[in-house]
């Protein structure tokens, strides 16, 4: 595909079709977007504010606390979340929020958490809350002796849903491209993912989704209720919404989304600036 920007924020984009390489301006669309913002009256204050602030720290990747503020602002369902700074904080948050509860190590240090022992899930009382507080803190000082730990994230644990994977590269031919697939092998081993151009109507989220190979396991396979394909149809519009009016977001991960019959759930997200 091969997209040409005109004034006035128009897109032009092309398929070759013929698959010869030769872009042949075959079935042109114009979309229109204006170049400041797509989303009109959403009031993005906490998104711009970040972004502003990891600049000025010098950061590149956004913490999970700040990823999930950006996500929750531009209407992509994530869980309830707080950040503690003490054993005794997250204890309060997780009387507030309810068991069970998930903790997870909250540093630009550690991106990925698992790895660093700093994901403990199905916490189901104050004093183990407590304890995996300790433990997670442990870990992390154990995996990287000068990591800058902000403190540990209290969220509502979500129920099992089938894990999917929704992300966003910028491609240096395509620019912003969001990525869509379903979690664990089909990502890594069989890399059944499917790529779009940004911004996104909702059919081609819908086709990203129903032209994967795995789709069966998203619709009904073996007796299960199929997944909300509306529900994940939204959140790919609206990641194609936040890339493009956030140019300086270089990748974007949410890694899981836990896809139900109704509603899908954000329960992890990265964001990395360029
Ligand atoms: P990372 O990818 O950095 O290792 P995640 O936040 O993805 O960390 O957590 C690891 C795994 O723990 C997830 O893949 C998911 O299966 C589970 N998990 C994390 N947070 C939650 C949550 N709030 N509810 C349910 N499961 C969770
Ligand atoms: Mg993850």
């Amino acid at each position: 595909m091969c997209r040409t920007k005109l004034q006035h924020g128009f897109i032009l984009t092309s398929n070759d079709k013929t698959g010869d390489g030769n872009e042949r301006f075959l079935n042109l669309r114009i979309i229109c977007y204006s170049e400041k913002s797509i989303t009109g009256e959403l009031k993005l204050n906490q998104t711009a504010k970040i972004i502003t602030q990891a600049k000025k720290d010098a950061r590149q990747a956004l913490l999970e606390t700040e990823a999930k503020t950006i996500c929750a602002e531009y209407g992509i369902s994530v869980n309830k979340f707080s950040l503690a700074k003490s054993e005794g904080e997250a204890a309060a948050m997780a009387e507030k929020i309810g068991y069970p509860i998930v903790l997870k190590i909250v540093s630009q240090d550690i991106i990925h958490k698992s790895d660093a022992g700093g994901v403990k899930v199905n916490l189901k009382s104050a004093a183990e809350v407590e304890a995996a507080y300790k433990t997670i803190i442990e870990n992390a000082k154990k995996y990287k002796a000068d990591a800058r730990i902000e403190g540990v994230l209290v969220s509502e644990m979500a129920p099992q849903g089938t894990e999917v994977i929704v992300g966003a590269v910028k491609d240096p031919q395509f620019g912003q491209t969001v990525m869509f697939g379903l979690g664990g092998i089909f990502v890594e081993l069989l890399k059944d993912v499917n790529f779009r151009v940004a911004p996104i109507t909702k059919q081609d989220a819908k086709e990203m989704i129903t032209q994967l190979k795995a789709y069966p396991l998203l619709n009904g396979y073996r007796g299960a209720k199929p997944a909300d394909l509306d529900a994940l149809t939204e959140i790919l519009c609206n990641v194609s919404k936040l890339i493009l009016d956030n140019p300086e977001i270089k990748e974007l991960d949410l890694n899981p989304v836990m896809a139900y019959p109704k509603g899908a759930k954000t329960v992890d997200a990265r964001i990395i600036l360029e």
